[in-house]
């Protein structure tokens, strides 16, 4: 049994170090970043896990001593992490306990500073009862390092009581998804659904979402196919110490499958895109001609390289951008909002609903043709997704055929 005194020796000794386990994106297949988790190594070899140690270290305040200790190692690990790769992002845990005074957050940002850091390569997680134990004081101290660029991750999401409550009322950039729902993802509709419903929800509110703990890669096609884009797990790596992470991004190993999900995600973008401007535009079609209501419409983005759609098509879509129903997808779409763009104008004007119903007819046309290229691809997808499933199940079962 970790005694108090056993961790301020190993801290005096300084025995504890990071392992960073890899992110991978599902959108590139690439690594993205880290999680630091902490690490004993005693001199005798053994290594002593945080479970055994950190619980201890929070009941009392040993935990600030431990975070103090750790977070300039983890400055100087980052540090040449983004000399490998800029584009890196490294998350940290934090508990309630190191924010009950203004010290710690004031070091954080002091360290990023003076050591140039980017703030968006620093990211914090926080479980639910920070948020919620931690009270005003810990607030006003979290706060301003989201204000300064640090993310806030919300981790263990799917294991708290209210944790909708809490991402409404937190400035939290990322939800990490728990591991025992992830784990029980592929036996249990109810928690497939959670997960499901978790993804979907974060993409409405612009939170990216981390699924941890996949282990296996039936997991690892299933949230492919929900639309998530980030995971980390035993099925990517076990946490590693920081030369053999380096040796791991440097290999540069790109996981294969096909974001799926995220078209998914794209056809219920557009439907809610068309619903919002068609049940803005005629309620203000009823109104008389002359209502100042009526140029002042709230109206999703108009242009067809601003709504989720578009952003999406130029951006992480382009993976699809060697198929023919992606390539085809381009025209009607700009085509469906320059109908919207009339609608608005029209309403602007004055016209009334007899004179717009040829354009919402229009409006539904250009719509109905971008959804069908998108099933299509959807289609094409997930054919392609199975029979690189199968392929893989062939070959684990038979390994041999490639020797
Ligand atoms: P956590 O933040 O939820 O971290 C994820 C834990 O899940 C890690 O355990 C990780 O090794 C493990 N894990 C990752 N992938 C898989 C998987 O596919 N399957 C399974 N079964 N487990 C997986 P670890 O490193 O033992 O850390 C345990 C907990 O200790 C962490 O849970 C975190 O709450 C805490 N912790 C770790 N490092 C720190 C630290 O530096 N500071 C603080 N305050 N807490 C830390
Ligand atoms: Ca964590
Ligand atoms: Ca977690």
């Amino acid at each position: 049994m970790v005694t108090e005194s056993d961790i301020i020796e190993g801290l005096e000794k300084d025995e504890f170090t990071f392992f960073y386990q890899p992110k991978v994106s599902l959108i590139t297949g690439k690594v993205i970043g880290a999680e630091a988790l902490i690490r004993w190594l005693k001199p005798d070899g053994q290594m002593v896990m945080p479970d055994e140690f950190i619980p201890l270290a929070e009941q009392t305040r040993l935990i600030r001593e431990i975070t103090r200790h750790m977070f300039p190692k983890l400055i100087s690990d980052l540090l040449v992490l983004l000399d490998i790769d800029d584009q890196m992002t490294v998350s940290f845990n934090a508990s309630a306990k190191d924010f009950e005074d203004d010290a710690f957050a004031k070091m954080v940002l002091d360290r990023v500073n003076v050591a140039q850091l980017p703030y968006n390569s620093l990211q914090v997680e926080l479980t639910e009862t920070v948020t919620l134990d931690g009270g005003e004081v810990v607030r006003s101290n979290i706060l301003p390092l989201s204000e300064a660029g640090v993310s806030l991750a919300m981790d263990d999401f799917g294991m708290g009581y209210s944790s909708l409550d809490t991402l409404s009322r937190w400035p939290f950039k990322i939800i990490k998804l728990d591991k025992g729902i992830i784990g029980r993802m592929m036996d249990s509709d109810k928690s497939a659904t959670i997960v499901e419903s978790s993804v979907r929800m974060a993409h409405e509110l612009g939170i990216s979402v981390v699924a941890e703990g996949v282990e296996s890669n039936e997991q690892y096609h299933h949230l492919l196919e929900t639309g998530c884009t980030k995971i980390q797990g035993y099925w990517i790596s076990k946490p590693l110490p920081l030369d053999r992470f380096i040796a791991f991004v440097e290999a540069d190993i790109r996981w294969s499958g096909i974001p799926i999900g995220l078209i998914h995600m794209a056809i219920m973008d557009h439907v809610q895109w068309r619903k919002q401007l068609v049940s803005e535009v005629t309620k203000l079609a009823v109104l008389p001609k002359d209502s100042p209501r009526r140029t002042h419409q709230t109206v999703p983005p108009m242009s067809c390289r601003e709504c989720r759609l578009g952003l999406w098509y130029h951006g992480a879509g382009q993976h699809f951008n060697e198929r023919k129903s992606f390539q085809e997808l381009e025209k009607p779409h700009c085509d469906f909002h320059e109908v919207g763009m009339r609608l608005v104008s029209m309403v602007g004007n004055g016209a009334d609903l007899e004179s717009l119903t040829p354009l919402l007819r229009e409006l539904s046309e250009h719509s109905m043709t971008v959804l069908g290229k998108l099933q299509a691809l959807e289609n094409e997808g997930l054919i392609d997704m199975h029979s690189a499933h199968e392929e893989w199940i062939a070959h684990s079962l038979h390994p041999e055929r490639e020797r």
